[in-house]
């Protein structure tokens, strides 16, 4: 296959994942959701993606006119950063965000700057491109519980905080379904073994707060669903173990980042630590013990996370 048609996955309910290109394929999703001709993107990659979503839109036969939704489960800029470049090649589309969301998208400055602090200057670049504001006319504010419609289908955006304050999932209980952006963590289509899926959470910084991750991980699982498609990367089932492991998780987190707190080497110690925490759950899993392709697969994860449960150490 070639061209964009060999980055999209077809999955049940009109949904389709699209590859954003972002660091390495199938690392992050947008999943474009079509209803009775209408359509919604959920989260959008970075500037870079936008092509490549409009592509998809394009071999899926609808126009740019047909999105009616970008949904930005938060601001992170692999989710978000793409959502004011797409917002304008999108005439009819608004832009629902978490009221703690909403202003860092109309005015990039500062989410621009945090994200530099995190990547660095040269990477930031390389990654994210620049980051286009969308202007506040076009900004739905997302409230706990937010309904929206969809070509008659009905949508409801619900606060899910823990791995970022700003941050929505989207429950589409008819189809018994959820969107969970980042809070039901990580679950790379690399590490599928027998087609089971291994799970890990995403603590990046600035707002890893477990007890809210797990309460949020619970309040995604009171819908029942049968299906969650993360970020990354698309749908995951078998939700009682990968819940259950997603809270075990957290925990192993918050236990060796206590352990680590008053070392003086703890940035070492945590990443040291994290890795091989991942490590033993790739062998538990069943994953082939190649050191070389799990780093190549984990090294940037465990590197935000040591960041996010720095940062978390240092504010409790
Ligand atoms: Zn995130």
């Amino acid at each position: 296959m070639t061209g964009v048609s060999s980055k999209m996955s077809e999955y049940r309910a009109g949904i389709t994942a699209i590859d954003c290109d972002y660091v390495r394929p199938k690392l992050a999703a947008s999943h474009l959701v079509v209803e009775s001709g209408h359509a919604a993107f959920v989260d959008t990659g970075t500037t870079r993606s936008v092509p490549t979503l409009l592509a998809a839109l394009e071999a899926k036969g609808l126009a740019p006119a047909d999105v009616d939704w970008v949904l930005t489960t938060h601001v992170h800029l692999d989710h978000a950063g793409g959502a004011g470049a797409l917002m304008q090649a999108l005439p009819n589309a608004r832009c629902a965000i978490h009221p703690r969301g909403a202003r860092h998208l109309v005015e990039p400055a500062k989410l621009v700057a945090g994200s530099i602090a995190v990547y660095g200057e040269e990477r930031y670049r390389a990654l994210y491109g620049e980051i286009v504001p969308i202007p506040e006319s076009r900004v739905v504010i997302a409230g706990d519980g937010a309904r929206i419609a969809l070509g008659g289908r009905e949508l409801e955006l619900i606060h899910t905080p823990g791995h970022a304050l700003h941050h929505y999932c989207v429950v589409d209980a008819a189809n018994e379904l959820i969107f969970s952006g980042d809070t039901f963590g990580l679950s790379y289509r690399d590490f599928d073994v027998d087609g089971r899926a291994f799970i890990i959470p995403t603590t990046t910084p600035v707002h890893f707060d477990p007890d809210a991750l797990c309460r949020s991980v619970d309040r995604l699982m009171s819908y029942r669903p049968k299906s969650i498609f993360l970020t990354h990367y698309a749908e995951v089932t078998e939700l009682d173990r990968l819940a259950r492991e997603m809270k075990e998780r957290v925990l192993a987190y918050v236990d060796l980042g206590s352990r680590c707190r008053d070392a003086p080497d703890r940035a070492a110690r945590l990443r040291h630590g994290m890795f091989a925490m991942m490590a033993a759950w790739l062998d538990a899993h069943g994953y082939p013990r190649d050191d070389a392709k799990r780093h190549w697969l984990l090294d940037d994860d465990v590197e935000l996370n040591c960041q996010g449960i720095e940062v978390w150490l240092d504010r409790k």
